[in-house]
């Protein structure tokens, strides 16, 4: 079989599967040992057909996927991906550019170029700030904070890519501590040391305790805040939190990992009011952009901090010229050309798609969430700010936890929908994530009765 006629072929399975999204169960039909069953075999000793490969991959993990790409899923916070972000994608492994610079991919440089100036712009960040692509918001948070800890060790005479942490002056990051634990990753990555992550505490309105921040100057201190918290959607007082922070010389990081995208909102200003006076950004493009895994940015204001914390050199790179070099401001060498479907993204939505794409998810977010709330039996623990919500079901014996949790279990296994569960503030919640841009009415009505059915009893 010709390679067009592979392909072709696959294209075939991939619409089937597509297709399928709207009707299938959401939830896993094969367990465990059924899947090792279906896919365990011992190590091919000799090869075999490509078209036989992939007929044999597609029915071989039958019953094993997760319907997170269609409108039905609102479990954590998993995006899906428009169609041309699929399609640019599927090109970007066509192409096989090995985007670390420009000489081993030029398109795709210049692409990754102009995609984080478009970047900036729908998020409202400087534009001066440089930017990086990476796989996720955890390896963006890694990427920021390095930025972060050589800005102000350089500041106090220490050259950390040089002299290491070992005889550094110890830093400090504050968080509110309801912070994503990818923050905390990236401090013990970074040689910090979970130890000097401090949580402030928050306030009654679940922000970051402005009044409880202890800034000292003679410390060098990240203030890490967050643009939509992950139960609640909740962000920080970024305005006042920036001020603050910058009078004593800390640094402002903000995870909004997916929160970030409620900039493209002119109903959300408020919310993200100061947000462009931060010194580092992560958001993510798998989850609300809706590009397929794995796409996540860092943005950093201080670019020179950026780009010392993470240029390299060989004697066999070809770099220095004009174009920028990826490897500049990344933490991996080869990889993927990843913002290709970013752009993609980005010229089929445009800004008003993007942004209708936001508040039609936060709107389908608010009605599950009061759908499901005003159910015989269930309570709404937290309406959505933007796209997250909670609810939870409430037991006669008033082990409201335990029946939390069977509902949860008995939805899912619906297979119509599928959320997840959480704990916030002590107690169990079903939690409601709208990310995807598929989510119709429909999606939300099927959704709530099957809420309905299963907390029925
Ligand atoms: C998902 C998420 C992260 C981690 O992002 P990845 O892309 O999974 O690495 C960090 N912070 C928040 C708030 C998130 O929702």
């Amino acid at each position: 079989m010709t390679r067009r006629s592979l392909l072709a072929r696959t294209a075939a399975h991939a619409g089937d599967y597509l297709e399928g999204l709207a009707t299938e169960p959401v939830t896993p039909t094969a367990g465990l040992e059924e899947l090792r069953q279906a896919l365990g075999r011992s190590l091919p000793e000799s090869g075999m057909a490509a078209e036989d490969v992939i007929d044999e991959l597609v029915r071989d993990v039958d019953g094993g996927l997760l319907g997170s790409g269609g409108g039905r899923f609102f479990g954590w916070v998993i995006g899906g991906a428009v169609p041309a972000a699929l399609a640019a994608d599927w090109l970007t492994a066509t192409w096989d550019q090995n985007a670390a610079m420009y000489a081993c991919g030029p398109a795709a440089a210049v692409i990754e170029e102009i995609t984080g100036v478009w970047l900036k712009e729908l998020l409202g960040l400087p534009a001066s700030a440089s930017f990086a692509f990476t796989t996720g918001a955890q390896m963006a948070h890694v990427t920021a904070l390095a930025a972060a800890r050589h800005r102000l060790l350089a500041d106090r005479g220490w050259d950390v890519e040089r002299q290491g942490l070992f005889q550094a002056p110890p830093m400090r990051v504050l968080c509110g501590g309801e912070q994503h634990a990818s923050i905390d990753r990236a401090v013990r990555m970074l040689g910090l040391g979970t130890d000097a992550l401090i949580a402030v505490g928050t306030g009654p309105d679940s922000r970051i305790d402005l009044t409880r921040l202890e800034l000292e100057a003679d410390v060098p201190t990240v203030l890490c805040l967050q643009a939509g918290e992950i139960n609640t959607g909740g962000f920080d007082a970024f305005a006042e939190a920036c001020e603050l922070a910058h009078r004593h010389g800390a640094w402002v990081h903000v995870d909004g990992a997916f929160g970030l995208w409620a900039a493209v909102s002119p109903r959300y200003a408020e919310l993200v009011r100061g947000l462009e006076l931060a010194d580092s950004w992560t958001t993510d493009g798998h989850k609300w952009l809706n590009v397929p895994f794995d796409s996540g940015f860092a943005f950093v204001r201080d670019a020179a901090a950026h780009r010392a914390a993470m240029t390299m050199s060989a004697s066999y790179l070809i770099t220095g010229g004009t174009a920028r070099d990826q490897l500049d401001w990344t933490p991996e060498w080869s990889r993927r050309a990843r913002a290709i479907p970013v752009y993609a993204a980005i010229r089929e939505l445009g800004r008003d798609g993007i942004r209708a794409m936001i508040e039609r998810c936060c709107d389908h977010a608010r009605d599950l969430v009061r759908g499901i709330g005003s159910l015989p039996g269930a309570e709404v623990l937290v309406e959505p700010v933007i796209n997250q919500g909670l609810v939870r079901f409430l037991a006669a014996d008033g082990d409201h936890d335990r029946r939390t949790d069977e509902v949860i279990a008995r939805v899912q296994a619906t297979g119509e929908t599928w959320f997840g569960g959480t704990t916030w503030k002590g107690m169990r919640a079903m939690r409601i994530s709208v990310v995807n841009w598929q989510t119709t009415s429909d999606d939300v009505a099927r959704a709530i009765a099957a809420c309905a059915l299963s907390s029925d009893g």
